[in-house]
């Protein structure tokens, strides 16, 4: 059950409140937070629950997120030195 953790409550240091897995599981709409397993692998079998309620492809957008925007500021950078050398 999909269900099954919702009642579990963990300090969320993104928020800087407590907040129920209910919360996490759905932060992103119908996708979990993308912080899930670094919060609650110590509480739950949180993988394998990830892997039993989400397909690889969902779990691929949420572990491995676009871009960073500091990542994207140095790729806009380096663009731009390498414009200036043509
Ligand atoms: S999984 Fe996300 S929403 Fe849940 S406690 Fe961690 S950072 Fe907060």
């Amino acid at each position: 059950m999909i269900d099954k953790f919702d009642s579990k409550q963990i300090y969320c240091r993104k928020l800087g409140h407590h907040l129920g897995f209910h919360y996490c599981r759905l932060e992103k709409g119908d996708l979990p937070c993308s912080k899930i397993v670094d919060c609650w692998f110590d509480t739950i079998p949180i993988e394998e629950f990830l892997q039993s309620h989400f397909t690889k492809e969902q779990l691929s957008a949420i572990l491995n997120p676009p871009q960073s925007k500091i990542a994207t500021i140095f790729d806009l950078i380096e663009q731009a030195k390498n414009r200036d050398k043509e």
